[in-house]
């Protein structure tokens, strides 16, 4: 490619409210362009660097033997009335109607989808163990979109769904979905820890998120020296946080008056949108009051918002009747059991704890989502709820550290909410119906190349993983006039066009114009053609050198191999 002929408009300086350094190059760089809030153009550059990581899921995908397929982004809210998600996804939800007035959604996520046209379709477990993926521009309706691609408005999603007929399938898609996920973030030069996660409005139980360590990361993990325990602290930094608040903490109690029971009450009082408010509030007051506030969408009119029981109330309740108090009885938002709650009234120690499970992430209401006993053992909860930096982790009990990271992909183990709800059933292989167990798998594909990007930058630019540079090779000739320079810049790109992604630039401009420029487009290889060209003699240099190498043309060839 001919850098004369190619489009990639520089910045000198990034626009100021570009904060995210990899958001800042990749507009100074011309590889993307805002449209509106959280929708970008990918440029040619940025089209290039997209593509790459797509071929690398794809390559990964085949080699677990899961197969590509494409799902509209159109979809008729019906669909989603049929899981109870269509209220319970909430406000990122970008909603349509068509000229006849039917309701339709661009999809977020495509768990119903698949088990429509899929799920539905799998009459026998001898047609399990399946899983299907797609590459496929989202739409959410973030409430705060920004830093570039990392939380776009629409983004592009790898995808894939699994439907097993035992649990142990399941189990084993689940794990080779984990190893896929492994290979492609390190294809792709991202750094990851898989780790403890919360599963979101996505209703499933078992849950690894994917998180890049990075600066400019929204999320906290928490991890040790030799990698044997990792989880998502936002749990306890929520609880640390609402410790050391108690103007917060009134507030809550005052949530709990009759005033509050309607959401647009609450949200009123706490004076954050109603689509953003409080997913559950579990508290226990000295008196052993326990509060019990839901945001359940689907439930929110069934459940009233600020009940509050008593100690007793909740130790006499059955384990369904807690469930429905919470109105989560499936994959819905937070399910707790009589068994948990007891034990954390009958604990003294944490007595005073106020589980705080607000919103979710995202929200202008600094606090995570996270669920005792959904996302954490009880166990593992008082661990968490204490920890701080240097002290023992609750597996191998070596020092924690934190870091600030991104979440760069997440799977779950659905389990069999979706088609329990949507009614997909198999027969086993003794003749008996049943639902198909699912599990879903995503990637984040343009947050991971910010995350790249973050992972990887140099004091002007970007020093691309090779797999998804760009291009590979980045020739550079200083001077155009130059008749042998021009030589063996043309020869030198025939041949290595042959093997390698090569950008040849020959743009009259100035040599302080071409480093500039090849700094922002990152390859892992730059040969400059300059004034030693007479002698046959070229510069290589990789983004993370110093300083350039001469080599002889001739051997240029064993050099960057
Ligand atoms: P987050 O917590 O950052 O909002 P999420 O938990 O809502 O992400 P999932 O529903 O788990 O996201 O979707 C799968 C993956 O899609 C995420 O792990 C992330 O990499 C990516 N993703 C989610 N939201 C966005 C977004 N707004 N922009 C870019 N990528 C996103
Ligand atoms: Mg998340
Ligand atoms: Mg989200
Ligand atoms: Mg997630």
């Amino acid at each position: 490619m001919r850098q004369s002929k190619f489009f990639m408009p520089t910045l000198k300086e990034a626009p100021s409210d570009a904060v995210a350094k990899s958001h800042q190059l990749m507009l100074r760089g011309g590889y993307i362009r805002q449209v509106t809030a959280g929708v970008y153009a990918y440029l040619p550059l940025g089209y290039r660097v997209l593509r790459k990581a797509e071929s690398i899921i794809e390559q990964e995908m085949d080699r677990i033997n899961v197969p590509e397929m494409i799902m509209p982004h159109l979809l008729p809210a019906t669909l989603w009335q049929e899981s109870g998600r269509y209220k319970k996804y909430g406000a990122e939800m970008f909603k349509l109607q068509d000229r006849h007035g039917r309701e339709s959604l661009l999809g977020p996520t495509h768990e119903e989808t698949f088990t429509e046209i899929v799920a539905k379709n799998l009459k026998s477990y001898k047609q399990m163990p399946l899983a299907l993926y797609q590459i496929q521009t989202k739409f959410r309706d973030e409430n705060r979109p920004r830093f570039g691609l990392l939380r776009g408005r629409e983004f592009v999603m790898l995808d894939g769904y699994s439907f097993a007929a035992t649990k142990d399938q399941l189990d084993e898609q689940f794990e080779d979905q984990k190893n896929a996920y492994k290979r492609i973030f390190n294809r792709a030069g991202v750094t990851v820890h898989p780790v403890i996660a919360d599963s979101g409005t996505m209703g499933g139980k078992n849950s690894t998120e994917f998180q890049a360590p990075a600066a400019i990361g929204e999320d906290t993990i928490a991890t040790n020296e030799k990698g044997t325990y990792a989880a998502n602290l936002e749990m306890a930094k929520s609880i640390d946080t609402f410790k050391q608040e108690p103007e917060e903490l009134k507030d809550i109690e005052k949530v709990a008056t009759p005033d509050c029971e309607s959401i647009e009450k609450l949200s009123k009082f706490l004076n954050v949108p109603a689509t953003r408010i409080i997913k559950s509030i579990l508290f226990i007051a000295d008196d052993k009051k326990v509060l019990v506030l839901i945001r359940g969408d689907k439930q929110i009119n069934e459940v009233k918002l600020g009940h509050v029981l008593d100690a007793d109330e909740v130790r006499e309740a059955s384990a369904e009747e807690l469930i429905d108090i919470t109105g989560s009885a499936k994959g819905g938002v937070g399910p707790v059991n009589a068994n948990w709650a007891d034990k954390i009234i009958a604990d003294e120690t944490v007595k005073n704890l106020y589980n705080v499970v607000v919103g979710a992430n995202e929200t202008d209401y600094q606090y995570q989502n996270a669920n005792i006993d959904r996302d954490f053992k009880v166990d593992e909860f008082a661990d968490l709820r204490t920890a701080n930096e240097g002290e023992p982790d609750p597996v191998d009990h070596l020092p924690l550290k934190f870091t600030t990271s991104i979440e760069v992909g997440h799977i779950f183990k659905l389990g069999t909410y979706y088609t329990d709800t949507m009614g997909a059933d198999f027969l086993d292989n003794n003749g008996k119906a049943k639902p198909v167990i699912m599990g879903s798998y995503g990637i984040g594909v343009t947050r991971m190349l910010s995350a790249a990007v973050e992972q990887h930058l140099t004091e002007n630019g970007i020093a691309w993983p090779k797999e998804i540079a760009p291009f590979e090779i980045h020739l550079i000739q200083m001077k155009m006039k130059d008749d042998t320079q021009t030589e063996i810049a043309e020869k030198l790109e025939k041949k290595l066009s042959s093997k390698y992604d090569v950008l040849y630039d020959d743009r009259n401009e100035r040599p302080g114009v071409k480093f500039n420029d090849a700094d922002l487009v990152g390859a892992p290889i730059r040969i400059t053609i300059g004034r030693k060209a007479s002698d046959g003699i070229v510069e290589v240099k990789r983004p993370s050198d110093d300083r350039a190498v001469e080599i002889d043309v001739d051997d240029l060839d064993a050099y960057i191999n």
